[in-house]
Order: C-alpha cells, then sequence, then structure tokens
C-alpha cells in the first residue's frame, strides 16, 4: 500500500527522492550550458586571435597559413562637406549642405566687422553628422566685394563657437555695448576738431551718432549714474561712472529716461534717455564720450571688438590643422550657377582609389576623404 500519509515524498525505484532527483537534472542542465558557453567563447577568441597568433599557436609551417588580409579600411577616416555659394543668390542646395550654408552664414554675420554682405562668396569645409545633429562647420573662406579675403577656423575644443582668423585670434567677449540700436557715426573723436558751432579749434570730446529725435539711447555698460540734467554744451546730459573707473556721457538728450536720478545702477543697455538736439548741436545726434580721471579718450575704442591671440602653446597644432583646412577650401571652386546647383554635394563619379591623391582629386562642391 502507498503511504498512509499523502503529504509523505513517494519513493523512486532508485531510492532517490523527487527532490533530490530535480536536483540532479538541474545539475546536469546547467552544466550543459555551460559547456555550450565554453565552445562558444573557444570559437569567438579563435576568431578574435589574428593570423600570426594562430599560426604561432598551431605551429604550423609558414607556407600552410594563410598570406596576412589586407589592411582593414580605415574606421577613422571621416568624409569632409566641401561647398561654394555665393551669399543671396537664389538655389538651396538640399539636406545637410542647406544646414552649413545657414551655420556658416549665421558665424560670419557675427564674426565679420561690417557683417555678411549679399553677393559675398563664401567657401566652408564642415564635418558632416548623422542627422538629428547638424554638420559642423570647420573651416570658412569669404570674399566681399571691396573687403579682403578672410578666412576662419574652428579650432580647440569641440561644440564651441571658437573660430580664430589665420592669425589665430579670437574675438575677446566685449562688455560693452552700442549706445545705441543702429550706430551711424558722424562725427569722430578729435582732439584738434574745428567745431561746427563755435567756428574755432576745439577739441571734439566724443563720437556723434546721427539718429532721430526720440530714439532711445542705452548705458553702454552698468554702473552708478554720475549725472542726469543740463550740463552746458552738453544739454540735457546723462554720465554713468562705471566700476573700471571710466565715466561715459550722453549728451543732447531730447529727455531723459522716467525717473533716472543721480546715484542709481543702472545695467548695462539699460534705456537712460532719448537723442535729441539740446546744449551746442546742430541736429538731433548722440555725443557719446568717455573720460578715465577726467581726461577724455575715444569712446569708440571701447565698442571696438578685441582679439585674442591663442596661447603659445597651441599655435603649433592651429597651423598644422589650418595647413590642412587651407589644402581643403583652396580645393574648392567658384560656386556653380544657380542652375546646376542640384549637384552640389553628390558624390564624385570616380572617387579616386590612390588615398595619396585624393586631396587634390576634390572638386568643387563635391564631398572628399580625410584622413
Ligand atoms: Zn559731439
Amino acid at each position: 500500500m502507498r503511504g498512509g500519509s499523502p503529504k509523505r515524498p513517494e519513493p523512486t525505484s532508485d531510492g532517490w527522492s523527487p527532490r533530490t532527483e530535480a536536483s540532479v537534472w538541474l545539475g546536469l542542465g546547467l552544466l550543459a550550458v555551460g559547456v555550450v558557453w565554453f565552445t562558444v567563447r573557444a570559437v569567438e577568441i579563435d576568431r578574435s586571435l589574428g593570423p600570426a597568433s594562430r599560426q604561432l599557436a598551431s605551429a604550423a609551417p609558414p607556407e600552410a597559413s594563410p598570406p596576412p588580409p589586407p589592411p582593414a579600411p580605415d574606421a577613422g577616416a571621416e568624409r569632409h562637406l566641401a561647398l561654394a555659394w555665393t551669399v543671396g543668390a537664389p538655389g538651396e542646395p538640399a539636406g545637410p549642405l542647406a544646414s552649413v550654408r545657414r551655420s556658416a552664414e549665421e558665424l560670419l554675420a557675427r564674426r565679420l566687422p561690417r557683417g555678411l554682405r549679399r553677393g559675398a562668396v563664401i567657401r566652408a569645409v564642415a564635418e558632416p553628422a548623422a542627422a538629428p545633429k547638424e554638420p559642423r562647420v570647420l573651416a570658412l573662406d569669404v570674399r566681399a566685394p571691396g573687403q579682403p579675403r578672410a578666412r576662419f577656423y574652428r579650432f580647440g575644443g569641440s561644440g564651441t563657437r571658437r573660430l580664430v582668423d589665420e592669425d589665430g585670434r579670437e574675438p575677446v567677449p566685449n562688455p560693452w555695448q552700442a549706445p545705441l540700436a543702429t550706430l551711424r557715426r558722424t562725427s569722430p573723436f578729435n582732439p584738434k576738431r574745428m567745431h561746427p558751432v563755435l567756428h574755432r579749434v576745439r577739441p571734439h570730446e566724443g563720437t556723434d551718432y546721427g539718429a532721430p529725435t526720440g530714439t532711445p539711447v542705452y548705458a553702454a555698460l552698468e554702473g552708478t549714474v554720475s549725472w542726469v540734467g543740463p550740463h552746458g554744451g552738453h544739454g540735457n546730459w546723462v554720465a554713468i561712472k562705471h566700476d573700471n573707473g571710466i565715466e561715459t556721457g550722453y549728451a543732447h538728450l531730447s529727455r531723459f529716461a522716467a525717473g533716472l536720478k543721480r546715484g542709481d545702477h543702472v545695467a548695462t543697455h539699460q534705456v537712460i534717455g532719448y537723442v535729441g538736439s539740446t546744449g551746442r548741436s546742430t541736429g538731433p545726434h548722440l555725443h557719446f564720450s568717455a573720460s578715465r580721471n577726467g581726461v577724455y579718450f575715444d569712446a569708440e575704442t571701447l565698442l571696438a571688438t578685441r582679439l585674442r591671440e591663442l596661447p603659445a602653446e597651441e599655435r603649433d597644432a592651429f597651423r598644422a590643422e589650418k595647413g590642412e583646412l587651407d589644402r581643403e577650401l583652396d580645393d574648392i571652386g567658384d560656386p556653380l550657377p544657380a542652375a546646376s546647383r542640384p549637384g552640389v554635394g553628390d558624390e564624385p563619379a570616380s572617387p579616386a582609389d590612390d588615398p595619396v591623391s585624393q586631396p587634390r582629386a576634390a572638386a568643387s562642391g563635391a564631398r572628399r576623404q580625410r584622413r
């Protein structure tokens, strides 16, 4: 009779309990998995060994071993995008080239002292990127009518907007900002000027910018208001003392910003008043001045773009990189007429096989190989 207690484990023919039997099967299963894993690993390791290592391991005669495979294609090789176009010309390139064109024009608009004008011819070399990333502009060549050719290079640090010129200089961020939205200089700083109203030599201690009456005037830098009110020939005048010891002045104002008073702290680009023609003035304009310890100097120098040289230890690396990018820029031909623009960016019909000849094989608008 099978035991009176149903809960008791049932013995098997060889005397093992079901629990023990399960453990044995589990062990065997694990062993089998282990064997399979080891086999797979061994094959993988064997594959990962180069032919030379295998040859040593097998101690086979050299003639019997397969010839070494040809060198693997350079995985690090990247194709640069290269293109040329005329600013404002009709026709938009497709795909990533449109993005190169857009970012190149943005970079140059910021970097060129007089901005980017229609008719300027731009050549660009860019590093492609897989979507949704956009290609990164590496080098730019710009020729604008009536201006010298200029080249700029991305150098030092990825993801930055650092763009240095041919001498490896980059603009230093300038805390000073223009006192008017648009600067139209009508008379420069001049210590020996013949005064237009007084008709005698009288130094022009500031820079005049023509602007319609009522145009907002901004603080060129944050500081403390040191004068608000009529001030002789300055007419309605605002002066601001800055932390660096410089005092700026804003003359001939038609009116002041509401509530502005001496001792107020003003932020950079805060409206302090409005253009007028009060005081000794022949027409609405802003007379913008700067002084240090009571001595006037050319206020325009505050607004000028200042350039910083690369650190000495980076110059060799820059020259090497520049040389390479210059060759790529030199290889780009003239912009294609708008009608044939769809061809820009097409693959070359027959890419050169000889890596040495490839740099010279690049044509206008063609992508090219770089190592
Ligand atoms: Zn003036």
